[in-house]
């Protein structure tokens, strides 16, 4: 994945202008540190075609203008990803909101994950 220190590095972050925005990629950035630093599992980051990409393109800001090109340019990179699957698994699983996940966009993730989880309940439903 994508990590905090590849926006640092390029000085993305500094770059973010102000506003609710610039919170979320914060926000967004400081996840994903957390989860680079992560030991404890998920192997599959250690594979993941993103780890040397520009987290602008991984969690850019908007949804029109320079955001869709930065979003069809991350999907480009994830699909050549070895572990897309593990990846959108765990996004959806983990209610990642923002950015580009296993080749999804914020709003196509939000459909997958409101039908995994009508699928989960009525899975609990008849069990
Ligand atoms: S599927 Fe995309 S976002 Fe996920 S690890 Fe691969 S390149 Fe990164």
């Amino acid at each position: 994945m994508v990590s905090r220190n590849d926006a640092s590095s390029s000085g993305a972050a500094d770059r973010v202008p102000g506003g609710r925005a610039a919170i979320d990629k914060r926000v967004a950035m400081d996840m994903m540190s957390v989860l680079a630093t992560d030991a404890d599992g998920n192997p599959w980051r250690d594979r993941a075609a993103c780890q040397a990409a520009s987290a602008e393109l991984f969690f850019p800001i908007g949804r029109t203008g320079d955001a869709v090109e930065h979003i069809e340019a991350a999907k480009a990179v994830c699909r050549t990803c070895p572990v897309r699957e593990a990846c959108l698994r765990f996004a959806i699983e983990t209610n990642q909101e923002a950015g580009v996940w296993g080749g999804t966009s914020e709003e196509e993730r939000d459909r997958i994950r409101r039908a995994w989880l009508a699928r989960r309940r009525r899975t609990r439903i008849s069990a």
